[in-house]
């Protein structure tokens, strides 16, 4: 039987509880022990797949091709260990599901209620984590306690603990300590507050980790401790970082949670394994070299609509011991002034997936730049359909050449649907979702990369390379080096005469993580050190 970690939030959203869930979850592990993380959204929609990127960030795919929250990237590059769809609900699945039973009658005599149907459904899908060999379940409730939205997942959180009994659970509150600049002083009420709230549900925290700005001293641990009933030991602070995100679990272990958490929940654990972890810090913290890398996309300074890809980016630097530092530039800027200004001194291009047209003619202009300029490209699932495009405009002369996303009528359509996508209506999940293989023609970068000829990664598009337009790019110089194993589907394509132009179909930058980075990433950043070294 799995123990059950629940990690809440209080007094503002924006926190960091996935990291902190993250890196709870990486050090259970570094300790020898096997743990499942997953989250729960308060919102209604069923998932995030058809909100836009403004309102959730990144939708993270998972292998098993669900569309979830972004904090499951964080769980995966921490632990190493894959999601799955168990590793996300919203309040409009669990909804969906209770109204679902209802009708088939599966409370047939009831009254269908809040308590205890929904909060047995939340229940029940914390449960499903905990699978034969599992450890710890660590499941973060996403959203503020006092939001109306998230007193369901609080409730039933709070019967796990009379479910399962108090020493096989734990509940860890993340709060704001803030740093009042005019007062020159921390302030500790907020977070009593919060905790306060918390007690009115019926949960009282075990631990408390304080976000702050300041360290906290002495005297304002011993504070907290008294106002919100949790143990000294058990005020844990998380100051921001300074460097990189992958400094908090060390800064749990030097205030000894780990050890507090095997403790209180009786796990048993092994001997604490820290040296791949210490060696990514000293990668991050020691670079030999720095390189230039620019992200043409839709969302400029919107860090969160790229989630994964900057981290992947920040591993392609650790596998190459360099820093990297991201240029973000709006695709609709390139169309105003031009590639060569914005883009002359980057060393690498990356151009991410996407939809719509906002952008797009910007994104294949930075396509254009980086292929005549000799600039490494990596493009990424609408990076490859602009790789395409511009790639049909400019060498093979197909004027007009386009996706059918993006112009219905172009007389030479090189990206479009497929037909079992042009019957489909529904917008929710109806994508091509999740992980295919994919096999890596011999002699490509991609096999140089890959070192293997086979590989499965994740996916999220309706629209696909035009096989009309195969043998005319062949002639032309592309090389096709992934395609599905029917050899129908492009997944990947490349220029050899290039220095490194590689675009895929699918998502790479789902794979990738800090102690093993994506090897796509790796030999783009690679690229890009040798191009700042005028090579
Ligand atoms: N909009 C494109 C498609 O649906 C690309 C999607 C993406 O980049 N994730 O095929």
């Amino acid at each position: 039987m799995a123990k059950f970690i629940f990690v809440t939030g209080g007094v503002i959203s924006s926190l960091g509880k996935g990291i902190t869930a993250a890196s709870l979850g990486m050090l259970l592990k570094a300790w020898g022990l096997k743990v499942k993380l997953q989250k729960f959204d308060p919102y209604l929609n069923v998932d995030p797949g058809t909100m836009n990127p403004y309102q959730h960030g990144e939708v993270y795919v998972t292998d098993d091709g669900a569309e979830t929250d972004l904090d499951l990237g964080h769980y995966e590059r921490f632990t190493g260990e894959p999601t799955s769809r168990d590793s996300n609900y919203t309040a409009g699945q669990i909804y969906f599901s209770v109204i679902s039973k209802e009708r088939r009658g599966d409370y047939l005599g009831q009254t269908v209620q809040l308590v205890p149907h929904i909060t047995d459904e939340i229940k029940s899908c914390v449960k499903k984590l905990d699978q034969p060999g599992v450890d710890a379940v660590i499941s973060e409730i996403g959203g503020t306690v006092g939001d109306i939205e998230s007193l369901p997942f609080l409730e039933a959180i709070r019967q796990m603990g009379l479910d399962e009994g108090r020493d096989n659970v734990l509940y860890v509150h993340v709060t704001l300590v803030p740093y009042i600049r005019a007062a020159g002083e921390i302030k500790t009420k907020p977070t009593q507050h919060s905790a306060g709230r918390l007690r009115e549900i019926g949960i009282i925290p075990d631990v408390l980790i304080c976000r702050t700005e300041k360290p906290l001293n002495d005297q304002i641990k011993a504070k907290i401790s008294l106002f919100c009933n949790v143990e000294k030991k058990a005020v844990i602070e998380e100051p921001d970082v300074k460097q990189t995100i992958y400094e908090v679990p060390l800064m749990f272990v030097d205030q000894r949670l780990d050890r507090l958490i095997i403790e209180r929940l009786r796990l048993k654990a092994g001997t604490l394994q820290l040296d791949p972890w210490l060696e990514i810090l000293d990668a991050i913290r020691n670079p030999t070299s720095a390189v230039q890398v620019a992200v043409v996309g839709k969302y400029g300074e919107l860090q969160d609509a790229y989630k994964s890809i900057y981290e992947a980016i920040d591993h392609g630097g650790i596998a190459n011991r360099c820093r990297v530092e991201v240029k973000r530039i709006l695709a609709e800027d390139v169309e105003r002034v031009g590639a060569q200004s914005l883009l002359a001194d980057a060393h690498g291009v990356l151009v991410p997936g996407g939809f719509g047209s906002r952008g797009l003619e910007g994104k294949i202009e930075a396509v254009r730049f980086a292929r005549e300029e000799n600039v490494p490209f990596l493009g990424l699932c609408l990076g490859l359909q602009c790789a395409a495009i511009e790639f049909a405009r400019n060498v093979c002369g197909l004027a007009g050449a386009n996706s059918t996303e993006n112009d219905h009528h172009t007389p030479h359509p090189v990206v479009s649907l497929l037909e079992e996508q042009e019957r489909v209506q529904q917008k929710g999940a109806s994508m091509r979702l999740g992980a295919y293989p994919c096999i890596i023609r011999s002699g490509s970068r991609a096999q140089e990369a890959y070192r293997t000829d086979s590989v499965n990664e994740r996916h999220r598009h309706r629209y696909e390379f035009n096989n009309r337009y195969r043998r005319l790019f062949e002639s032309k110089g592309v090389v096709f080096s992934g395609l599905s194993p029917d050899e129908s589907l492009v997944e990947m394509l490349e220029i050899p005469a290039h220095p490194w132009f590689v675009a895929t179909q699918f998502h790479p930058e789902f794979k990738s993580y800090p102690t093993s980075p994506h090897p796509l990433f790796r030999e783009f950043i690679r690229a890009a050190l040798k191009r700042s070294r005028g090579g």
